[in-house]
């Protein structure tokens, strides 16, 4: 059985856009209290900052620690399961899991040694349609309707906590490994899609059609088969034909 500290290792927490340094000191001390160090910031407003190391309290070892990144995609690299916190639904057609199941998936993804991302967004505007459309499923912590976001760190300290008891309890037999190899990370994933949509425009599938929507719902749809990196080269050596293919049909 897998030790619940080695498990931990595995998690990060990625805050997006965050507005107010002194959510990302608490954010620090609610992750540590919870057994977690991984702090991975994404283009943060005001950071390093003295109100952060003063609302981080004795976690100033994780903010010391933490990442920064120009983009959501840096800050998930390496991770194969993500997790988007969000007080509402999005335009994005994700699974909406509570904390409890979300916490569960990451756990048997972390059981099986993959990295996990638990993702929070800006204060005032929450995570965007396309950072959510980088997760591979949405939790929201089931406030009420009329008064539905918590404060930024304390959104964290909920699923932190509901992530540590899902690792204290009794230790789900490691899952089956789904796979024969491990799915492609987040940056991998990027590129694919990247490849995916200059693929679309070169074939002219698009045909004036706005191309947001059928980019999500196809994000979604290879989110969901977590491809390992050796399924991602055969589907770029697909795309690559199907541009060559193209660029032919197009000479006079
Ligand atoms: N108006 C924003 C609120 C942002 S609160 C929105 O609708 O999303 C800042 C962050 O805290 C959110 O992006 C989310 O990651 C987390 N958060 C706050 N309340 C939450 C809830 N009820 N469920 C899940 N995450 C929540």
């Amino acid at each position: 059985m897998t030790d619940t500290a080695d498990l931990a290792k595995l998690f990060r927490f990625v805050l997006v856009r965050t507005s107010h340094p002194g959510n990302i000191g608490s954010a620090a001390r609610a992750i540590r209290t919870m057994g977690f160090t991984r702090l991975e910031l994404v283009a943060p407003a005001d950071f390093p900052s003295r109100e952060a190391d003063a609302l981080a309290a004795n976690a100033v070892s994780v903010l010391a620690g933490a990442g920064l990144h120009a983009s959501l995609v840096d800050g998930l690299a390496g991770a194969t399961f993500a997790l988007g916190l969000s007080a509402r639904r999005r335009g994005v057609n994700l699974p909406e899991l509570t904390p409890r199941e979300g916490a569960m998936q990451a756990l048997a993804a972390a059981a099986r040694g993959e990295q996990v991302a638990l993702v929070f967004g800006n204060e005032r505007t929450g995570l965007e349609n396309e950072e959510l459309a980088r997760c591979h499923a949405m939790v929201r912590i089931p406030s009420v309707e009329d008064y539905s976001s918590l404060n930024l760190a304390q959104a964290v300290q909920v699923m932190a906590y509901e992530q540590r008891l899902a690792m204290l309890g009794d230790a789900p037999a490691p899952a089956p490994p789904e796979h024969d190899e491990p799915p492609a990370d987040a940056a991998r994933m990027e590129r694919f899609f990247e490849h995916l949509a200059q693929t679309l425009d070169d074939i002219e599938f698009h045909k004036g059609r706005e191309p947001t929507t059928i980019m999500l719902r196809l994000r979604r749809l290879f989110l969901r088969a977590q491809p390992d990196e050796r399924e991602l080269r055969i589907l770029h050596g697909v795309l690559a034909d199907a541009q060559r293919m193209a660029s032919l049909a197009r000479r006079p």
